[in-house]
């Protein structure tokens, strides 16, 4: 019985069927690596967390400091 090899992947990005000898393997070029990459860092793949954009997470403290400022509890006194 003859081994079967597996010389090519599809690429995870747009499902072409990718050659081992391909340098972008298993990505069928460098601009779907970097889409595939893209998809990592955005959080694509973590669907189950739900805040991904570490900008945002930094934002909300910063804005909870506004909101107390603006609420000046010696202003309130009166
Ligand atoms: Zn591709």
């Amino acid at each position: 019985m003859p081994k079967k090899k597996t010389r090519s992947l599809r690429c995870p990005t747009c499902r072409t069927l990718v050659l081992r000898s391909n340098e972008s393997f298993p990505f069928c070029s460098d601009r779907c690596r970097l889409i595939d990459l893209g998809k990592w860092a955005s959080g694509g793949y973590i669907i189950s967390t739900p805040i991904t954009d570490p900008e945002q997470l930094e934002n909300i403290p910063e804005e909870q400091d506004r909101k107390r400022a603006e609420e000046d509890p010696s202003r309130n006194k009166q």
